[in-house]
């Protein structure tokens, strides 16, 4: 037999380590295991559900999951059902791709009040993550505050402005589309606390924004630049682009549309203020200092909102025993090695940072560290596995059970959605029968 490898998480960075595995080593075998019955992580649970163009990658890892050398074992929770120390007993190599799901904190008073959400339970709510189906953030008010000024906040930004015929024809949990199509939420704070140069948004996402059908965007022209001599144009950061879309918003007026969404630059948030539920956020001021730093001005404000939704990142889960960086907010590890047999890809190995292709070489990395193993007869690879969840009473969701619970959830779609996701686990297991 040839050499077995476990990948742990079947994001992007699951998928392309399983793709390059399976191209260099025509006969090894490949499990990829997720805790969730569905696959493809963010490409299902973080992905707007506007952005339905950027899901079609799923398409080529089924490619992957259906090869003769591939298995996906969904429901399946790595550090309940198994540890990593018996993944790597059974298999040559483990690889970990279990991506970034924790919500980084403001580190602010008051962030723990309802109506406080981090990105990954917000976008999981809205996205039918069974974690965060109960979030049922209350959007009966009039302004949300959003902070941040990466692409996240712009989806969460721009799905509070849509219209419930915007958001119903998207695959969005249908709780949350319901939420939102009666939200009287009129103003949208998003807050950078650098300024537009310095922003993380890329182009496209920020274009967007003048197209939504019931909101209108609003920016400070003093804050931008006069002149495009300075701008710097990186692929999808191209700040000339950026600044051209963010100078249309600035010559709105505000009285265009329903809904206005108002881009805040040097503004940083010092304390959510509230008592059973935020009633309003303290912001301060800011300007950069010389190396583009934030730098406190000590003039503050504060904003009435009934919901602030903190898009600051995120970082990866500690597992097991495994070797991680506390300061970085991921697994330990040297171009994508942990120790021999030990391998981590995606944004586990990297941070949060890129589009789903930036995944891409993380995969032929792993692979290149698998193809210098030599097998060990001694390991059982799949067939230990199996066992070991058979004997622990595990429901092991397989690709094809899958295809099934996708075929029920595009059945059940109205609205000319592509899908009607289900939210719970046991509604997925139920559909298995
Ligand atoms: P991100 O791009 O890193 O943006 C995080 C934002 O939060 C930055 O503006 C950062 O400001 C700000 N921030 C961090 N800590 C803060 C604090 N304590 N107080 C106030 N602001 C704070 O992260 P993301 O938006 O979560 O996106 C993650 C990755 O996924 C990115 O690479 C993104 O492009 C990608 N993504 C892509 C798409 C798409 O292609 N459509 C959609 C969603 C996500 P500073 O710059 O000042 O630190």
């Amino acid at each position: 037999m040839g050499l077995t490898v476990a990948i742990v998480g079947s994001g992007p960075g699951g998928f392309y380590s399983a793709a390059a595995l399976i191209k260099e080593l025509p006969d090894c075998r490949v499990d990829i295991l997720d805790r969730l019955p569905t696959p493809f992580g963010l490409i299902r649970a973080g992905v707007a559900p506007d952005h339905q163009s950027s899901k079609k990658i799923a398409k080529i890892f089924e490619r992957t999951a259906q090869s003769e050398q591939v298995r996906f074992l969904g429901n399946v929770e790595v550090g309940r059902d198994i540890s990593v120390a018996e993944l790597r007993g059974l298999y040559d190599a483990v690889v970990l791709a279990t991506g970034a799901p924790r919500d980084r904190r403001l580190g602010i008073p008051g962030e723990d009040l309802p109506g406080v959400y981090g990105s990954s339970e917000f976008v999981g709510w809205y996205n039918a993550h069974p974690d965060f189906n109960e979030l049922a953030p209350n959007l009966e008010t009039g302004s949300a505050v959003v902070i941040g000024a990466g692409n996240v906040a712009l989806d969460v930004a721009r799905l509070l402005a849509k219209t419930g015929q915007e958001v119903r024809a998207t695959d969005m949990a249908h709780y949350a589309a319901d939420a939102i199509d009666v939200s009287p939420i009129r103003d949208i704070y998003v807050y950078a606390r650098r300024g537009p140069l310095q922003a993380a948004f890329t182009h496209k996402e920020v274009k967007e924004f003048g197209e939504l059908d019931n909101a209108v965007t609003l920016v400070d022209a003093a804050l931008l630049p006069a002149d495009d001599a300075d701008l710097e144009d990186k692929g999808r950061g191209s700040q000339t682009k950026n600044i051209g879309y963010l100078r249309d918003y600035a010559r709105n007026k505000g009285d265009e549309k329903p809904v206005r969404i108002h881009m805040e630059f040097f503004a940083m948030p010092v304390e959510i203020l509230g008592g059973d539920q935020v009633s309003a956020i303290r912001m301060e001021r800011t300007r950069l200092d010389d190396n583009g730093r934030v730098v406190p001005t000590g003039e503050t404000f504060e904003l009435p909102c009934n919901i602030v939704v903190a898009c600051i990142g995120t970082q990866s889960t500690p597992l097991d025993n495994v070797a991680y960086d506390e300061k970085a907010q991921r697994f330990l590890n040297e171009d994508g090695r942990i120790e021999d047999g030990l391998y981590v890809a995606g944004w586990a190995k990297r941070g949060p940072s890129g589009t789903i292709a930036t995944n891409f070489p993380d995969g032929n990395q792993v692979a290149d560290f698998v193809k210098a193993l030599t097998p060990d007869s001694f390991k059982q690879g799949p067939a230990g596995l199996d066992q070991l969840l058979a004997d622990r009473g595990v429901r092991v969701v397989t690709f094809e059970d899958w295809k099934r619970i996708e075929a029920a959830e595009e059945a059940g779609a109205t609205h000319g959605a592509p899908r009607r996701k289900f939210t719970t686990i046991p509604e997925m297991i139920k559909t298995l029968g």
